[in-house]
This record gives C-alpha cells, structure tokens and sequence, in this order.
C-alpha cells in the first residue's frame, strides 16, 4: 500500500490485508495454522486476514519479550537512544498515515477523516513519550545525616502485557506503549481481534525505525484465549488493559495471582451537566458531539446529559433537532461524521439497552432503531425522562444513545454525577466560575472539563476515578508508571557494629 489517499470504491476492491504475529523481530504464523478474518462493519466485506495466535504463540511472544529484557541491550540504553527511536517510529507512522487510517475506518467502521485525525494525534503521543525517555529519573536524599546518602533509581518494570479495545484501536495502544518503550520495558501486544489491522502495520513502522528485535511483540487473537496468557503468565511483570469493566475486573483478579502491577482503563458513564446560564450553542453542540462522536462507542462518551429543571424541555426539544442534523453512514463518503457500529454484538447491545429503557418508562424521542441501509448503523437516539433507578441511567450503552436527566440545583447536580459506579469523565457548562469549580471539584471523575468536552492532549494525565479504572495514562508522570523503585540505601565511613558496641 502507498501513503496516498484511495478512493472509497479502490479501497473495497483491492484485497485483503495480510498480517501475521510479529514474534521476537519475525513475522510468522500461528504455531497451529489458524487464521482470523475481518469484515468491514460498514461494508460486509473481508477486509483482513491474519494469523489467529493461540496459548502456544502467546508462551513464545512472552519468552521473546522477556529475553529482550533480561538480555538488553533495549532496558540499558540511554534515554536519548530511545527517543531516537521512538521519534523515528513518531515519523514512519506520519508518512504511512492515510494506509493506517483506511485501515481503521475499514475495521472499526469511522468515519476516515476522523480516522486521519486520531492517527495523526497518535504520532504526536510517540513524539511526547520520546521526551519522557530523556526525563525519567529517580531522586535523591541527603537529608538523612553526614553518614547516610539515599538514592531512589527508577527502572523498568519488566514485560509488559498490552491489551487493547476495538473503538480507538491506534490512539490507544499509542496511548501505552511508547510510555512503556520510553521506560525501557519490553512489550507483548494484544489489539481486539476485530480491530488488529493498524496494531500490526505498528509492528512494521517499530521495526523499521530501528526497535530491537523482541522489544515488542504482536499477536492476533482472542480475549480468551491469548489475552488470558498475557494476564496470567509468571513471566509478565505489569497489565496495561483498556476495555470493559466487566473483562478488566477478571483480568485484575486473574492477574493477582502472580501480583502484577496493573494499569486499567474502563468503562464511563459520563455526565454533561448544563446549568442555564450556559452558552447555549456551544452546550447543545458538545452535547451532541459528546454523544455522537465515534457512534458513541467512546469509553468518554457524554452518555448521560443532566440537564437543570428551568432549560430541561427546551433543551432536550433543541437536541433533537441537532440530533436529526447528523450524519450518518458510509465511513469512507467524506463528509460523513458517523460511521459503522464496530461489531454485530454491539449493535444488539446498544438496541436492548434503548428497548429496556422504553419498558422502563423513559420516552425514546429521537431514534432508537438500527437504520434501514446496507451495514450496520445506528439511528442518533436521544431517551428523555430518565430517572436514576433506570439501567440506562447508570449502564454504559457504548452507543449513539444519550440519556436525559434533570435537576434542581447544583448539589443534586453533583450528586447525580456520581451516582454511577464510575468515574472516568464529566463536563460542566455555566459562564459562572463558581458553579464550574464548585461542581468540578465535587464530581468524582478523573478529567472534568469546564466549557468543552472530549479533548485531550499528551501533557494531561487521562484515566478514572472507582470502577473506571485504575492509575493515570498520558502527562509527564507517564513513564513512571512503567518502572519500579529501587532504593539504594548507601552508608558512609565506619558502620557502628550491632554486637560489639564501641
Ligand atoms: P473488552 O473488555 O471486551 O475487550 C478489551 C480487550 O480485552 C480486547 O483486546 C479483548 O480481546 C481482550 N479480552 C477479552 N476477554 C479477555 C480475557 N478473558 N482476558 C484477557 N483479555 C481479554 O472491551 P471492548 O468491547 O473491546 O471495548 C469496549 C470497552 O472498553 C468499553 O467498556 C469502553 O468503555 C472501554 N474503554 C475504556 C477506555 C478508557 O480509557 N477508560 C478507552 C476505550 C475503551
């Protein structure tokens, strides 16, 4: 494939993508022969095939990995050698970028613009973690007396398992593993079998740009199958997951067994809380990007619209107007801003959790149902009238399906937004700094965003608050969470002896 735009019609009849497991700096196939296709959400059409690693692929990618730590030389390099090579691998990803993002829109079915975007926004995550390479250090103590100096080295964790979901397949794994390279850890790689392709044309930009052999490995397969090994293998020294709740929680208990350090990134229920004094248009956009973009399949998504009690009816009245606004379809058309739901079990969840909802009691007043057109998508759906008892109230849908709520003042408010089990993210809307930072500071959640909503950038720390997940990604603290602490405790001149007292 050549780094030029391709047509929507060139893109579905050139063949499928080829990709294999990239093990110990080689390409292979699986141990047993098995093979894994991909069909466009968007297009019912086989998009890729690849090698389908299973537990013995998983053993060897481990073994790999955790020779190219013991061994080195990657750990022991200086940081500037790294970031040498994680800029170069910042470079290969920006001259491949429209091959990378036709990749992602034919998997994951978005929009191809927006594709573009989250690859170009990738990059600059391996630009900034080349930064952190040079400037991770550990700390000294010369306060402790004249024969006492401490001295706390930060160093690599070890192997560490990368696992990964199929909604920002490229974003995500470069929100992990130049953090995890830029510490000098060593990686095994496992992207959602559905979303692989861009994972493993990684694996070629890694290897060009200079990545020592068995540094990072790539396997396709199954959560279940490969995915477990990468949880529970002795010889895996920290997870660093993104996905579900419901998956991470096994995978952390899985994962106490041998103790691991863990790093997880979950589910969201996110509210928007709209006060009246807000600026109405810039409220009602968010609200409809925070719910729409990525066909809300966005573990950020702005699911849960709290809405003040005065504004509630003709908010919600505007909101469906935008709503009907949006453009739904084929991901490769461009103008389009929503694209494929990703895989066929989303689509049956997003539809039972508006179905459960109505019987429920709340009122479907936009959408609700899978649109009548070749591929799989969903009709934008707004659900007013919910109260919190409702599953859909406090269940993330992972869908285009916004739920309405309404309140009194800003302690209900408040008190709404965290009455979810989780807490990844929220926004408030008010031109009233202290209604903003009054809420901002009592809202549970690990970004709140003040006036806007869904952006981000590699310097601020992203992650959640309860059952959202655990510990930070991203900011200047990201490399540390991919190190150990060691504390050399160093002694000065004569030691005072325990049993002959002098
Ligand atoms: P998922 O939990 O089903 O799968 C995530 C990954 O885990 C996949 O690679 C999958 O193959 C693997 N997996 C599945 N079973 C496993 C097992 N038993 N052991 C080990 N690995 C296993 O999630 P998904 O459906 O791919 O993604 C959607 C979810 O991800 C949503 O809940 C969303 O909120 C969450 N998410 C969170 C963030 C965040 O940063 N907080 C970002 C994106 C997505």
């Amino acid at each position: 494939m050549s780094n030029t735009e391709l047509s929507p019609a060139d893109a579905l009849t050139r063949p499928p993508f080829q990709g294999k497991l990239l093990i110990d700096g080689a390409w292979v196939d699986a141990a047993d022969g098995s093979t894994l296709e991909r069909k466009s959400p968007a297009h019912d059409k086989v998009v890729a095939v690849y090698a389908q690693a299973g537990v013995a692929d998983a053993e060897r990618a481990i073994a790999a990995a955790r020779r190219a730590f013991d061994r080195g030389p990657w750990p022991h390099m200086k940081g500037a050698e790294r970031a040498r090579i994680l800029r170069a691998v910042a470079e290969g990803i920006l001259a491949r970028k429209h091959e990378l993002a036709l990749m992602e829109t034919l998997e994951n079915g978005k929009p191809l613009a927006q594709s573009l975007a989250e690859i170009e926004g990738a990059a600059d995550l391996w630009h900034y973690a080349a930064t952190l390479a040079r400037n991770l250090h550990g700390d000294s103590y010369n306060t402790l007396g004249e024969k006492t100096l401490g001295v706390l080295l930060r160093e690599p964790i070890g192997v560490v398992s990368v696992i990964t979901p199929w909604n920002f397949p490229f974003l995500i794994v470069s929100q992990k593993l130049p953090f995890a390279l830029a510490a000098g850890c060593t990686a095994v790689v496992k992207p959602a079998e559905v979303t692989s392709g861009t994972t493993v044309m990684l694996g070629e930009i890694l290897l060009a740009a200079g990545i020592p052999h068995g540094v990072v490995n790539i396997l396709v397969g199954r959560g279940s199958v490969v995915g477990d090994v990468l949880v529970t293998h002795p010889d895996v020294d920290m997870l660093s997951f993104t996905g579900s709740t419901g998956v991470g929680k096994q995978a952390v208990a899985k994962s106490a067994q041998t103790l691991k350090k863990v790093s997880m990134e979950l589910g969201g229920k996110n509210p928007q809380i709209i006060f009246p004094d807000c600026d109405w248009d810039a409220a009602l956009d968010a609200a409809v990007f925070g719910i729409y973009f990525n066909a809300g399949q966005c573990c950020n998504s702005g699911s849960r619209l709290l809405v003040h009690e005065a504004i509630a009816e003709k908010f919600a009245a505007a909101l469906v107007e935008r709503s009907k606004l949006v453009k739904v379809g084929d991901p490769l058309v461009s103008g389009v801003q929503v694209g494929a739901i990703t895989t066929d079990k989303q689509l049956e969840t997003i539809l039972s959790h508006v179905d459960g909802a109505r019987r429920a009691g709340a009122t479907v007043a936009l959408g609700g149902l899978r649109m009548d057109a070749p591929g799989m998508y969903v009709e934008p759906t707004v659900v007013t009238g919910v109260t919190r008892d409702m599953a859909i109230a406090g269940e993330e849908v992972f869908g285009p399906v916004l739920a309405v709520l309404t309140f009194k003042d800003l302690d209900e408010a408040v008190e709404l937004a965290n009455s979810t089990l989780y807490g990844l993210s929220a926004a408030v809307w008010s031109r009233d700094f202290s209604t903003c930072l009054g809420a901002a500071r009592r809202i549970k959640a690990g970004t709140v965003w003040i006036n806007t909503f869904l952006e981000g950038h590699a310097e601020l720390p992203f992650g959640g608050y309860r059952e959202s997940g655990i510990g930070r990604e991203l900011g200047r603290f990201a490399t540390e969470d991919y190190t150990e602490t060691k504390t050399l405790h160093m002694h000065l001149g004569e030691r005072t002896d325990w049993y002959l007292p002098r």
